[in-house]
């Protein structure tokens, strides 16, 4: 009987976004299973390129001598599992994307490029020498082995013990020794010391009981900053041990620091997998292939690790559930939450989902019963929450101080100093100084490639946080040629030199992208503070989560207007967000910690309710203002990017679309469409950005009604004019 196969092809195009019918040949019909990877000849050249099985069936109407066949499985078992399949269609409906997207996603990057796993042949005894081979150089070679058998290569055994390679082979030739595979593996093998094991308070025991026995599977575990949630799920992570099920830690990647891989392979021992976006094809390779082959049970990892092919998965814990990296900016634009919630419908996982600050979504749910909430109030050993204190910098003008550090900040960094205790600046925002302009003509410096003011580096370049490109710095404007060219603004560089100034003799570390774009240099910074070698640690976001440094007793944030100013509705959570997590960097030992907030906003309710530490006077003032909006969790959000390095064009299809947009949404009661207008960046990288936005309670077959209306309008201009959807999107700009 014939066998039909429906495969998707690995091809980006959007027309070949569908499966594809072959006729399975009879040399592979026997084995051929619903997610295998194969080999196809596609198009009119019928050139060979990969493509997974999503279906199988004895039927097929219509010419079946038309169909073309599949003849070649690329691996014996099938990459992808059933499970796999229904995550696919999942992310194809809820984010828009294809199906050679979805399943990109679900594999490793490198197998495509034919990545295998890495083995090397070690020497092992076959049998006894017989009377042709009975010299004295046979048998000295033979007895080697057999005292190191299948341990070394040939290699090496001819560089420790001097055995000559023609002996080696000699006998590997006649069968009396033998060559064994084995796995190379690429993971980290570092040894850690041991993290002992916390005797739980009955806060963190509660909620490690109701997570476990409760029959609810999706919980949000809301606890201040140090009261001990990493105990907690090493706790439940104990606990699948001893079921026998695999666990999933996931972070964010700046908390993926050297002190929780440290903490959890501490712990748990070597067999936990680590999977964050520095891995090499190879060892990414590697560790997905120990999980889908059950060597591990426990992986910490970042957000693309909730696709890697568990066996047997008992518990998904994401942490710091409101980082906003948990969603992905790439297609598919899931949301790790939502693939989570689906993963534990489809293998009754239990998700767990941490933090001080949730999401306002999350909480949200958690008030409406769909997530069954747990709490830790107090600090681990009930040390007390830092002191907050919040400085308006427009009275410190008034008194004349024009330097980045209020006086308040200035004693208190001066004070720790002489106590010898530590202290750590935050600012969200990298370089020296992030405005440049002309004082005589106002020119600004901007990238010549997008509609962006360049930053300032301390190493004589301006830079476009965008697209990357740098020029060299000039002192003269380039337009009117005056030579008052001033920088404005501050970055970590800026406030790095101006630390120096103040305190010459503290000892500084930075931390931010440009001082950790080395493999270990994260690493490096954060063993130096760890071990006091350091005064002061500056850092952007990445300071901000996961440091637990007991010698740490003052944190000061530079401005907290960076974030409130930025044109989105998810400034004032954000904000919140971030100075809580700071904040929690401070007071984490047996000395009590302050807070030094600079803002020129201070009456923000932001501000207000992070500084008394108060997330629910925060979250029901929010979401009122969410509720009056119409933003979600009330609505959802869907914006249409369009871009194109020809503007005219740009505006011309997107004033088409905006109209059928319109049109098809006319009769749809609560539903807004704003634009087509331009985007708040105008130009990234030489492409002129405009911008349609979908706002209200939509479902999601309209939003797939919608994506087919795009497509089908740009589908004669897909080369000149790109475009790209995003549902509930991090940002609109
Ligand atoms: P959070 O993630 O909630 O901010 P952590 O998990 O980092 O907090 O815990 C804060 C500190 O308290 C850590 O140094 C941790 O080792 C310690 N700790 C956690 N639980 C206990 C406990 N039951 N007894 C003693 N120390 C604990
Ligand atoms: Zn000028
Ligand atoms: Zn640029």
């Amino acid at each position: 009987m014939n066998i039909f196969a429906g495969i998707i092809v690995n091809n980006d195009s959007v027309q070949v976004d569908r499966p594809f019918t072959y006729l399975v040949d009879e040399g592979i019909s026997n084995r051929v299973k619903i997610g295998h990877r194969v080999k196809v000849p596609f198009g009119k050249g019928n050139k060979l390129i990969e493509g997974f099985v999503i279906t199988l069936s004895n039927f097929f109407q219509g010419d079946i001598s038309k169909l073309k066949a599949v003849k070649t499985l690329c691996e014996e078992t099938p990459i992808l599992t059933k499970e796999d399949l229904t995550i696919i269609e999942f992310m194809r409906e809820r984010y828009l994307c294809k199906y050679i997207e979805a399943i990109r996603v679900l594999i490793p990057t490198g197998i495509m490029k034919g990545i295998k796993i890495k083995t090397k042949s070690l020497v092992a005894f076959s049998k006894e020498l017989d009377k042709n081979f009975n010299k004295s150089n046979f048998i000295n070679v033979i007895n080697i082995v057999k005292e190191n058998d299948g341990i070394y290569t040939k290699s090496e055994l001819n560089e420790k013990f001097n055995v000559s390679l023609y002996s080696l082979n000699k006998l590997l030739d006649n069968g009396f020794l033998k060559l064994e595979e084995q796995k190379i593996d690429r993971s980290n093998q570092k040894e850690y010391v041991e993290y002992s094991k916390k005797i739980l308070n009955t806060e963190q025991q509660n909620a490690v009981d109701t997570i476990l026995t409760s029959t609810a599977t999706q919980f949000l575990l809301k606890g201040v900053t140090g009261s001990g949630k990493t105990e907690v799920y090493m706790n439940l992570v104990n606990e699948m041990l001893r079921e026998n099920k695999t666990s999933l830690v996931l972070v964010p990647e700046i908390s993926l620091t050297p002190q929780m891989i440290e903490r959890f392979k501490g712990r748990f021992g070597k067999n936990v997998a680590i999977f964050h976006s520095k891995l090499s094809d190879g060892e990414r390779f590697d560790e997905w292939y120990r999980i889908k082959h059950g060597e591990v049970k426990l992986v910490i990892g970042v957000r693309s690790a909730i696709f890697l092919p568990f066996h047997n998965l008992g518990l998904i814990i994401i942490d710091e559930e409101h980082e906003s990296t948990y969603k992905s900016d790439q297609n598919p634009k899931y949301h790790t939450r939502e693939i989570a919630e689906l993963k534990s419908r489809l293998t009754g996982c239990k998700v767990v989902y941490g933090s001080a600050t949730p999401s306002i979504e999350s909480y949200y749910r958690a008030l409406k019963d769909e997530i069954k909430l747990v709490s830790l109030n107090s600090r681990v050993d009930n040390a007390v929450l830092p002191k907050m204190n919040i400085i308006d910098m427009r009275e410190e003008l008034k008194e004349n101080n024009k330097s980045i550090f209020s006086g308040k900040l200035h004693k208190e960094i001066q004070e720790r100093l002489d106590r010898r205790e530590q202290v750590i600046i935050f600012l969200n925002r990298r370089g020296y100084s992030t405005f440049v302009s002309c004082r005589k003509c106002g020119y600004v410096f901007k990238c010549e490639h997008c509609d962006i003011s360049m930053t300032y580096h301390t190493n004589g370049y301006l830079v476009c946080h965008y697209c990357g490109s740098a020029k060299k710095q000039v002192n003269l404007c380039p337009k009117c040629g005056s030579k008052y060219v001033k920088y404005f603004g501050a970055g970590t560089e800026k406030v790095e030199v101006a630390l120096k100034q103040s305190f010459p003799k503290a000892r500084i570390l930075r931390m931010d992208v440009d001082t950790t774009r080395k493999k270990n240099s994260h690493e490096e910074i954060y063993n130096k503070f760890k071990n006091g070698e350091a005064d002061i640690l500056v850092g952007t976001q990445m300071i901000s989560k996961g440091l637990d440094f007991p010698n740490v007793t003052l944190v000061g944030v530079i401005t907290a207007d960076i974030s409130l100013n930025l044109p989105d509705f998810r400034s004032a959570e954000r904000t919140f967000q971030i100075v809580t997590q700071v904040a929690g960097r401070a007071g984490r030992g047996n000395k009590e910690g302050e807070v030094i907030v600079q803002t020129y906003s201070p009456e923000h309710y932001s501000l207000r309710y992070s500084s008394i530490y108060d997330y629910d006077g925060f979250f029901k003032e929010e979401l009122n203002i969410r509720k009056i909006m119409n933003y979600p969790p009330f609505s959802k959000i869907m914006i249409i990017n369009l871009s194109s390095q020809k503007q005219d064009l740009l505006i011309k299809f997107s004033t088409i679309l905006g109209d059928k947009v319109k049109e098809r949404l006319m009769n749809e009661n609560h539903i807004d469409v704003l634009g087509p207008c331009p985007s708040i960046i105008q130009k990234i990288n030489e492409m002129f950005r405009w911008q349609i936005i979908i706002k209200g309670e939509f479902d999601y077959n309209i939003a797939n009604n919608i994506k087919e209306i795009v497509y089908d309008q740009l589908k004669d201009v897909y080369n000149v004019v790109r475009v790209s959807m995003d549902i509930n999107p991090n940002t609109l700009t």
